[in-house]
């Protein structure tokens, strides 16, 4: 099923992120644990891609698993390092598996600069994807402003530019901070952007990854969460139970104030989705 089609239902959705190996040693791994996730029945899940190549094999090949198990993938495309016979192949793949919804990125780019090929913006490869078939395409976007960018302004105007060239949803980068979504959601109204802007949540559940998603998201830390790493960080039990309860809270909040698309970056971990559902089973029927 497509994407904008289960979003257009009005309900509120819950989706689930699996990242695919490195290595072929570790596919059986992560594919059980795509699998438990998926067992939760969530409204989708998205499968992320490698932006040198490296795992791109595998996104297909856990996003046809997923639909077996009767749940809707969402399989990640990254651009930046790929040719355009590249991104043709993985189509041919999505379109021979029956898989039609795609995260159109332009992906990282490389240590040490790498000179991009034909695709410079992920509205580019938007465009291609528009170009070769009836794909639900999705995009990424930025609350707290893409670490690129020169301004939030500058970046919704880049927003728009993939809305325009025909992406369907768009789902944010990691925030801690409610007010922040809440405050980039008026600001897109505002630029005439009007598809579903779904929540993307990370459940910190260790005190390193605290560090990688400041890295990875340049996202602020509320000094709520801070106080939360700062007692319990180094009792790894305590601090996977407050990380979930604080996703949670999060979580709670945006749909008490009418956020209807909330996805969850789980990192292949089936007992955290697991918990993060069961605390919201009723909220979310
Ligand atoms: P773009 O939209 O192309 O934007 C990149 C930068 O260029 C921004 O600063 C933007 O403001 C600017 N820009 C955009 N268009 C133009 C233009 N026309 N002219 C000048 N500047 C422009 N990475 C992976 O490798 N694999 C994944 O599976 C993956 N999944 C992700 C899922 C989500 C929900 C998110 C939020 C990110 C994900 N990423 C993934 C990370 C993403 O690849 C990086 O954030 C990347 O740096 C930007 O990708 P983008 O598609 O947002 O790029």
């Amino acid at each position: 099923m497509k994407i904008r089609d289960i979003l257009a239902e009005g309900k509120v959705t819950l989706s689930f992120e699996v990242f695919p190996p490195k290595t072929a040693d570790k596919f059986d791994s992560v594919e059980m644990a795509a699998r438990e996730i998926a067992k939760l029945d969530p409204s989708f899940m998205s499968i992320t891609y490698g932006a040198g190549g490296g795992t791109s094999d595998y996104t297909v090949q856990i996003a046809k698993m997923i639909q077996e198990q009767g749940v809707t993938p969402l399989a990640h495309v990254t651009c930046y390092s790929s040719t355009r016979e590249k991104v043709h192949h993985v189509l041919d793949e999505l379109k021979e598996n029956h898989i039609e919804n795609i995260l159109a990125l332009r992906g990282d780019i490389p240590e040490g600069g790498q000179t991009p090929g034909v695709y410079h913006h992920a509205s580019e490869l938007i465009h291609e994807i528009r170009s070769q078939g009836d794909f639900c395409i999705g995009a990424a976007c930025y609350p707290e402003g893409h670490p690129e960018a020169p301004s939030k302004a500058v970046d919704i105007g880049y927003l728009k530019e993939k809305v325009d060239a025909g992406c369907d949803f768009a789902t944010t980068q990691m925030f801690f901070d409610n007010s922040i979504y809440y405050s980039y959601v008026c600001r897109v109204l505002q630029k005439g952007i009007t598809v579903p802007i779904i929540a993307g949540i990370m459940p910190i559940t260790t005190k390193a990854q605290v560090k990688r998603a400041v890295q990875l998201s340049g996202s602020v830390m509320p000094s709520r969460f801070l106080s939360l790493v700062d007692k319990f960080g180094d009792n790894p039990k305590a601090m996977k139970q407050a990380g979930i309860a604080y996703a949670t809270d999060q979580i709670i909040d945006l749909l008490a104030n009418g956020v209807r698309g909330i996805h969850i970056y789980s990192m292949n971990k089936p007992d955290v989705a697991a918990k993060i559902y069961e605390n919201l089973s009723e909220m979310i029927q």
